[in-house]
């Protein structure tokens, strides 16, 4: 049982706290960035950063 409570306090501070998971690392240790224009996340690799803004696309950053 203490473990299903657990499990759902952790589902609940990601439930309360969505903007937290917008700068942080996914599972496989790559770094995703949400776009400043759609909100799609982007591996840091593959994001376009410009004036300390993150996008998806060279379309969204101009
Ligand atoms: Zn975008």
């Amino acid at each position: 049982m203490l473990l299903l409570g657990w499990s759902a306090f952790s589902l609940f501070k990601k439930f309360m706290n969505p903007d937290a998971s917008k700068f942080s690392n996914t599972k496989n240790g790559k770094k995703m960035l949400a776009c400043s224009v759609c909100d799609t996340h982007v591996p840091e690799s593959d994001a376009i950063i410009k004036n300390g803004k993150t996008f998806c696309s060279k379309e969204h950053s101009e």
